[in-house]
Formats: structure tokens, C-alpha cells, sequence
């Protein structure tokens, strides 16, 4: 299953210049499954050389011959979408049948690139002067360096690459440490594809501030696109300015999910589940806090608490499992405090609540109650199995309380009123809104972030854009402006 584990550079795999390696673990046993190659920063920087010699060629192409290409990985991806949800569960855990989910949410954003490449208009203006015509076009930006999470090791890289590649401009892939594998994959369907050489790249390394850094700095380097925490984000911004690079940051949420007292309370726990519990609570648009209106919350916490206690635990691996491990030893630890905290500020524990017996690094599915807004996990995302409850009264206070956070990337609403689902919809502080759904992520719609949750959107038609520089021409024509009256 694991083909490859030196970096990809130039269409060719390559090893450390020092020879290290580092491990990559599987987090449901602890074993270590491959060593892969440890780039210095000097060695990443032989990265951007290659995407930036082969970025012209590639903008060159037609807009037609860069969709064949796409249109080839899409299918190669598909058919390797079992070998590819294996190496996902392998490397980061989730469940099975997630990650095969997660193969064709990844596949869906090259499919739709590839056809969005052959979609980038430009315009002509009414001119100023008698004499001139204005036109607008769109040219890609250039060299674009992709700075990846490991919850979602593949969907994480199609959804910046694929719209980049559409556009014409060339990639360096940093993917996390904790899951380079499926990345190098993913280089090498693009290699089958008939991607030029130099127009993919990935590079792999332990020392992730060193490489970015040094990716950042670099000049021929003209977008900046990544996923992770608020921190991290924050740095890479800063970099940026230095070069005034373009950038898109997807960061960290801390996703309300407001459920009124009109809802449907089946469909509100249903939606709670999959929104909450989704790669074990590791992703950004998870439900972080669930407040529920106080004429059904007695209701709703026995509900949502019942179905929670019965959740699979387990190696991701094992046919059944719905809660894989927590990523490693941070993840866990950051949960435990933040359970910690709330019990001790009075928070009720109704299900779960302790680590699982399935291994070092599994905690058991917790429903806590009696949560305050004055708690850790009120303020930063848990980002891990724990879901938390509390009680509001009216529709102004939890607007209130959903927006009290400098984070906006993901809410959630249940009911089945019209004018407080539209009230809650552009009340909401949030670049994306769930009404009655859990579910929000596509292909086709645009995802991203408000406030410190970030920059820029992925995917559906705006998600092109962030790889296109608009260009503007003003074309005199060199006549006698009498001539012209
Ligand atoms: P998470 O907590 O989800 O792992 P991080 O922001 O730490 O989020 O990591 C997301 C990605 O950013 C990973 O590829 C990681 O290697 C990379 N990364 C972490 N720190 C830095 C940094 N200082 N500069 C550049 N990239 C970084």
C-alpha cells in the first residue's frame, strides 16, 4: 500500500540531502508504519525552483488541456479510492468508511476544477475616452506553496491544488507530518496523470516553522494557501507581508449548533451526531457548542446522550467502527483539560467522560451538560469527541452567545419557523450556516471563514478566483479623437 516515502520534486522522488527520515505512526496502534523523508528548508526550496521553471509551460497550456489532466487525476484517484482510504484510516485514524467518504469528497474538487478551468471569463469596459478600449483578464497567479492539516490528508490538498492547477499556476504541497503518505500518493496519480514534471511537488519534513519559512520568504513564491490553527495562520499572515504575498487561510472554528424550541428533535439530533462526532470531533466546522433552547433540553440531552453512548469505538480499521484515536498525545491532552475545566466549573458529565480501553490514545464519546460560556471549551475548539451543552431562553441571547467568539467559520441552526431561520441566517457571524443540516461541506459551494476563522473560500465558483490575478488593459488606438466624435 505505501509506494512511496521520499519527497516529490520535479517528478522525481527524492530523499533528504542529510539522509534523515522521520516516523509516521498509525494513531489507533502506535506502530510506526513508514520512515519518510526529512527535508531541510534548503531542501524545500529546490521545490519552488522546479514549480517556478514549470509554471509558464503550464499556464501556456490551453484551458482545455490543463481540464484533460485534472479530469485524468479525478479518475485515477477514484480508481485508487480503496488503496487510498486504507492509507487515510492508516496514517490519521478516522473510520473506514470515512475516509472513503473522504476520497470522493477530495475527488469531487477535481472534477470541479476541471471543468472551472475552462470557465475564467474576463471582461471589456465602455472606454473613458473616445480613442481607447479597456479590456480585463485573468492570469494565474504563479507559484503556489499549500500548507496542509492531517483531518483530512487528502480532501486538505485537492481543495487548494485543484482550483491552483485549473488556473495555471504550479504547486508545493507541505502536507502534515502526521500524514505526508497519502500526499505522496496523491503526487504520484498526478505524476500517472500527465502533469508536467515540476507542476506538482510535495515536500515532506518534520520541521514545519523551518520549511514554511523558508517557502514564505522566497519571492517567486506569489500565494500562500493553508489550513490549520488560528496560531500557526497568524504567523504565515506575518510572513506574508514581506513579499505581500496573496493568501488564503482556512483557521480554526468554534461552531455553534442552536437548536430552538420549534425544531424537529429527531432531525436536530441526527444532524448533532454526524456534525459533532465526524472524525471524532477533529474538524473545523464540528459543533463545539450545542445550545439548545430550555423548553426541549431536558429532551434533547437524554436523546443526543443515548445515541452517543452507543458509539463504536475503535481501530478505523475494524468493520463497525464509527470513533476512531484522537490524532496523538497533544489531541487527547487538550480534550482531557478541557473536560477538566468544565466539570470543575460545574459541567455534568452525562455519557463518556474517561479515556477508552481501545488504546493509548482513544477517548470515550462524552456528552456534558450545564455548560457556561465562562469555560475553556466554550472559547477554543476541542477538537475531539466531548460535546457540550447549554441552555438558552430566547433567540436574542443566543445570537448573542453564538457570536461572542473571534472565531466565524462554521454555524449551525434547527428550526422549522421561516422568519427566525432567515433572522438566524444573516444574524449569524459565520461564513457558512447550516440550517436544519449538520452537513455543509460540497464541492459546489464556497467554504470559509469570517473574523479570525480566515481568508478566502474553497471550492463552488469563488474558488478559482483566489488563484487568478485580475489584469487590466488599456488599449489606445492611436486616433484622432476629432475623427472619433
Ligand atoms: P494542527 O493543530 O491542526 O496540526 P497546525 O497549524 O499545527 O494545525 O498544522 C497545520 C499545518 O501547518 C501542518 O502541515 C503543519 O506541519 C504546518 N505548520 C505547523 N507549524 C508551522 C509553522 N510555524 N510554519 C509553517 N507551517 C507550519
Amino acid at each position: 500500500m505505501i509506494e512511496h516515502t521520499n519527497a516529490c520534486i520535479n517528478g522525481v522522488w527524492v530523499a533528504a540531502s542529510s539522509g534523515a527520515t522521520f516516523a509516521v505512526e498509525n494513531p489507533a496502534t502506535g506502530q510506526t508504519i513508514a520512515q519518510v523523508a526529512d527535508l531541510s528548508a534548503t531542501d524545500a526550496l529546490s521545490a519552488v525552483d522546479a514549480a517556478y521553471t514549470a509554471q509558464s509551460g503550464w499556464a501556456k497550456r490551453t484551458a482545455k488541456e490543463r481540464a484533460a489532466v485534472l479530469r485524468r487525476w479525478h479518475q485515477l484517484i477514484l480508481s485508487e479510492q480503496e488503496a487510498l482510504a486504507q492509507l487515510i484510516t492508516l496514517e490519521m485514524g478516522k473510520p473506514l468508511a470515512e475516509s472513503r467518504g473522504e476520497v470522493n469528497y477530495g475527488a469531487s474538487f477535481v472534477e470541479w476544477f476541471a471543468e472551472e478551468a475552462k470557465r475564467i471569463y474576463g471582461q471589456t469596459i465602455a472606454a473613458h475616452q473616445p480613442t481607447q478600449r479597456l479590456l480585463v483578464t485573468k492570469q494565474p497567479v504563479g507559484v503556489v506553496v499549500a500548507i496542509t492539516p492531517w483531518n483530512f490528508p487528502l480532501a486538505m490538498i485537492t481543495r487548494k491544488v485543484s482550483p491552483a492547477l485549473a488556473a495555471g499556476c504550479s504547486v508545493v504541497i507541505k502536507p502534515s507530518e502526521e500524514t505526508p503518505l497519502t500526499a505522496l500518493k496523491l503526487a504520484h496519480l498526478a505524476i500517472e496523470a500527465g502533469f508536467p514534471a515540476g507542476v506538482l511537488n510535495v515536500v515532506t519534513g518534520l520541521d514545519a516553522p523551518a520549511i514554511g519559512e523558508a517557502l514564505i520568504a522566497d519571492s517567486r513564491v506569489r500565494k500562500v494557501t493553508f489550513t490549520g490553527s488560528t496560531a500557526v495562520g497568524k504567523r504565515l499572515y506575518a510572513q506574508s507581508a514581506a513579499t505581500v504575498k496573496k493568501l488564503s487561510l482556512e483557521l480554526g472554528g468554534n461552531a455553534p449548533f442552536i437548536v430552538m424550541d420549534d425544531a424537529d428533535i429527531d432531525a436536530a439530533v441526527e444532524g448533532a451526531m454526524l456534525c459533532k462526532f465526524r472524525n471524532a470531533g477533529q474538524t473545523c466546522v464540528c459543533a463545539n457548542r450545542i445550545f439548545v433552547q430550555a423548553g426541549i433540553y431536558a429532551d434533547f440531552v437524554s436523546r443526543f446522550s443515548a445515541r452517543v453512548a452507543a458509539l463504536q469505538v475503535g481501530d478505523g480499521a475494524h468493520a463497525g467502527v464509527e470513533i476512531g484515536p484522537l490524532i496523538n498525545r497533544d489531541g487527547l491532552a487538550k480534550v482531557e483539560a478541557h473536560l477538566a475545566d468544565a466539570v470543575a466549573q460545574g459541567a455534568r458529565v452525562e455519557v463518556g467522560g474517561t479515556r477508552h480501553s481501545a488504546g493509548a490514545l482513544f477517548f470515550t464519546p462524552t456528552v456534558v451538560s450545564g455548560v457556561t460560556p465562562q469555560m475553556r471549551m466554550a472559547q477554543e475548539e476541542t477538537f475531539g469527541p466531548v460535546a457540550p451543552i447549554y441552555c438558552f431562553n430566547t433567540e436574542s441571547e443566543v445570537l448573542a452567545l453564538a457570536n461572542a467568539t473571534p472565531y466565524g467559520l462554521a454555524a449551525y441552526c434547527y428550526t422549522r419557523n421561516l422568519g427566525r431561520a432567515f433572522r438566524m441566517y444573516e444574524g449569524l457571524e459565520y461564513g457558512i450556516v447550516g440550517m436544519n443540516t449538520g452537513i455543509i461541506s460540497t464541492e459546489v459551494a464556497p467554504f470559509g471563514g469570517v473574523k479570525e476563522s480566515g481568508l478566502g473560500r474553497e471550492g463552488g465558483p469563488h474558488g478559482i478566483d483566489e488563484f487568478l490575478e485580475v489584469k487590466y488593459g488599456c488599449f489606445d488606438l492611436g486616433l484622432d479623437p476629432e475623427e472619433c466624435r
